[in-house]
């Protein structure tokens, strides 16, 4: 792990696909190159009153859209090549889901789990202080969101502290992934997992791509493993499940379960809750060792905790026909080489996972325009189906039922509208990235960089260069 250059393996992606468009090198590498790196490092008083000194980076990718935008990661992973491969893949996710956002990612290199809520706290304020300070955090500069190990708390926590130290009008829109009191945008929790779902979900429905991996089309009866049941991967293993999938296999931090008849997700968050573990739940058979699972038999394999999982050491060991990259960077250039090989179908990271990052896109449309998405036409739209269906009702001998009226007139309030976007994107996007496959003859991984390199192209070469 320690000689994994995870930037340069972005990079390599990132350079296959150029030589599918028509942009020279200048314009290339101008798109390529990291515009500003932030390593801080602050003091942190402990609860026992010792002090321990804490690192952190943020990293704005591209500036060719403003506000840079991308998630704050608390792990032991964080480093400087970590953060600025995450960040360039923000710039190309965003350009793909058309996200009018530049890249950025942040990170402090900590276990969460050895700090208390109060340290947390004193960790995320002052990180927050210092890109104040230092011009790297705004509504209009760069907006931070949860990524691994983070969430609505620690973004709260961001925005309380932005707000004591400016006056913005806009001060809400600083940070995405708010606790809805706090301006954030309802559907944003689940946005990633339920992106993850709607991805997989299209790619499924398309009966020719299905055939060419051995697949029948649909979801129904499906089955598939996740690695890692947090916020994206147990979103994702839910809307799957709803929609007729089969969670035969679960990896976490502390090993592995499987069960061929399939094992319920809300029974397993519940016992995982309980005992901090998943291993010896019941009706499952607990693996070797976390890593295991990922080898057995499944349609469907979701990485869903961090990079670096799927390698040269197991991917020839990988049965599952579709790999479904919800976690940043899971899959090396080597596995990915592997499993293409054997004829899986590797839907990539800078699309999959984009349903995050477009429903931030929405939270911050909400929190700069000041108002609710439906407030103003939801009553309206209810009002006029309803009209409408009184009319069918007076010239046909049909009368809709109470419980038909509510599903018929219902207007779109801000779950809704959300919800849809969501949909409407990550189903555009993939069809966009799987013409493009299908018209060069690439993998998806590829065509999606053709993507974002085609859009952010032509932007650079329009913008040109400030003196
Ligand atoms: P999270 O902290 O909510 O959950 C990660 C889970 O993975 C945890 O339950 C952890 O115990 C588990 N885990 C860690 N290492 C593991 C291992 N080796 N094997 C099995 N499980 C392991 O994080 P998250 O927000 O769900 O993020 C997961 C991935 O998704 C990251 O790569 C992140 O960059 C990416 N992502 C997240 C978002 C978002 O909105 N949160 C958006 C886009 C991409």
């Amino acid at each position: 792990m320690s000689d994994y250059k995870f930037y340069l393996q972005v990079n390599k992606a990132f350079d296959k696909a150029a030589t599918y468009t028509q942009y020279d090198r200048g314009i290339l590498e101008q798109i390529k190159s990291c515009n500003n790196v932030l390593h801080i490092s602050f003091p942190l008083e402990k609860d026992d009153g010792s002090i321990e000194v804490i690192e952190g980076w943020r990293v704005e990718h591209s500036h060719h859209k403003m506000p840079t935008k991308g998630g704050i990661r608390y792990s032991l992973t964080v480093n400087e090549d970590e953060t600025m491969a995450l960040a360039a893949l923000m710039t190309y996710k965003c350009a793909v889901v058309d996200v009018p956002f530049g890249g950025a990612k942040g990170g402090i290199k900590i276990n969460k789990s050895n700090y208390s809520d109060s340290e947390l706290e004193r960790i995320t304020r002052r990180y927050t202080f210092e890109l104040y300070k230092k011009n790297f955090i705004g509504p209009g500069t760069d907006v931070p969101a949860p990524d691994y190990g983070t969430s609505a708390r620690e973004m709260g926590w961001i925005l309380d502290t932005y707000r004591q130290l400016s006056s913005d009008l806009n001060a809400e829109g600083c940070v995405t992934g708010k606790p809805i009191q706090m301006g954030g945008i309802r559907g944003r929790t689940e946005a990633t997992g339920r992106g993850v779902f709607f991805g997989i979900h299209e790619a499924c429905s398309n009966k020719e791509d299905m055939k060419e991996i051995g697949l029948e089309p649909g979801l129904e009866g499906k089955t598939f493993v996740v690695q890692g049941l947090g916020n994206v991967g147990y979103h994702a293993a839910k809307y799957l499940s709803e929609a007729g999938a089969i969670m035969v296999g679960v990896a976490e931090i502390d090993g592995s379960i499987y069960s061929k008849k399939g094992i319920d997700l809300e029974s397993l968050m519940s016992y995982k809750k309980e005992t901090g573990g998943i291993l010896g739940f019941k009706g499952t058979k607990s693996l070797s060792d976390t890593y295991a699972v990922l080898e057995s038999e499944c349609d469907i394999l979701i990485p869903a905790a961090l990079e670096n999982q799927l390698n040269e050491k197991n991917a020839g060991k990988i049965k599952a026909k579709i790999i479904g990259e919800a976690a940043n960077g899971p899959t090396t250039t080597e596995a990915h080489e592997i499993l293409k090989k054997r004829g899986a179908l590797i839907i990539p990271d800078n699309y999959l996972n984009a349903g995050g990052v477009t429903v931030s896109y929405f939270e911050w449309l909400k929190n700069i325009q000041h108002v609710r998405f439906g407030r103003m036409e939801k009553r309206f739209e209810e009002d006029s189906y309803k009209k409408i269906l009184s009319v069918i009702e007076a010239v046909s001998d049909r009368k809709f039922s109470e419980k038909e009226l509510k599903v018929l007139a219902q207007g779109g309030g801000e779950e809704e509208l959300v919800d849809s976007g969501l949909k409407d994107t990550m189903i555009n996007s993939y069809n966009q990235i799987n013409e493009l496959r299908k018209l060069h003859g690439v993998d998806l991984r590829t065509a999606a960089f053709i993507s974002a390199i085609n859009k952010l192209g032509i932007i650079y070469d329009q913008m040109g260069i400030f003196p």
